[in-house]
């Protein structure tokens, strides 16, 4: 045993709208297993789910084994996604990466009229149509991640939010800002993340890295999956992230693979 999941996945009348996983109770060794929530608002079973629910689905499952599977620590303290904040995204961005490749998704992705498996060749032209905009989607990343940490390193007396929000669009995006606009009043990450929600761009730079190594080995070739599960999630918060990450590629993380990933297409 080692854990327990629950999935929450379609939609209903006053339940959070968004997808996320929810810790319900940390894990510690010996002592209790690790719960957790999986809360998502897929399409109904008889509707079919879109290719970028996959992602998503894939994106929250990858806390979830963070959380599950680092859940045996000594302390709950350091348990699974207690992780720094900068790094909590890498596990979950990275199995992104799963829904991208033919071979995983021929597993379960079936024609709804024939049964027929998903296409090399469809995966292959939805991976090229995802290279439209990349640099685009990256600089207004930027900019939330800009105006996040902004909002946070200044004394709050006085602070023009709307203005400063305007200035940094203008500087981080090809986009004008609109007049009697006010995008950071629904920022809906200033709140929990506040400063950080760099953590998403600064996680996606480990976890292309991470990536690399089964990319050259195979994304479902068990032997580099079971050594990342006891060098990256099973320690849970218990050592530098950077620490584990050594152990996992040998060597530091860099910026080839987010830059080769930026430069694709
Ligand atoms: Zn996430």
């Amino acid at each position: 045993m080692v854990g327990r999941f629950y999935l929450d996945l379609h939609p209903r009348d006053g339940k959070y709208k968004h997808a996320a996983q929810f810790t319900l109770q940390s894990g510690q060794a010996g002592k209790r297993l690790p719960e957790a929530a999986l809360i998502c608002n897929f399409p109904r079973p008889g509707s079919l789910l879109e290719h970028s629910e996959v992602v998503t689905f894939f994106h929250e499952f990858g806390h979830l084994l963070h959380h599950l599977l680092g859940g045996r620590t000594r302390w709950a303290g350091i348990s699974g996604v207690r992780t720094e904040w900068d790094f909590v995204e890498a596990p979950s961005q990275m199995l992104e990466e799963w829904c991208w490749d033919a071979s995983v998704l021929q597993r379960f992705a079936r024609h709804v009229e024939t049964g027929e498996p998903i296409p090399a060749d469809a995966v292959a032209r939805m991976r090229a149509a995802d290279e439209f905009g990349k640099g685009l989607r990256v600089r207004q990343q930027m900019f939330y991640a800009a105006t996040s940490l902004a909002f946070h390193d200044r004394d709050p007396a006085g602070l023009d939010t709307t203005r400063l929000s305007a200035e940094l669009q203008e500087r981080y995006t090809p986009f004008r800002h609109v007049d009697g606009t006010y995008f950071q009043e629904s920022f809906g990450h200033l709140e929990g993340y506040s400063a950080i929600y760099y953590t998403y761009m600064w996680s996606l730079v480990i976890a292309k890295d991470l990536f690399t190594v089964f990319r050259r080995e195979g994304v479902l070739d068990p032997k580099p999956a079971s050594r990342y599960r006891r060098a990256i999630l099973e320690p849970g918060g218990s050592a530098k992230a950077a620490d584990l990450v050594r152990s996992f590629l040998g060597r530091d993380y860099d910026f080839r693979a987010y830059e080769e990933w930026l430069n694709a297409g």
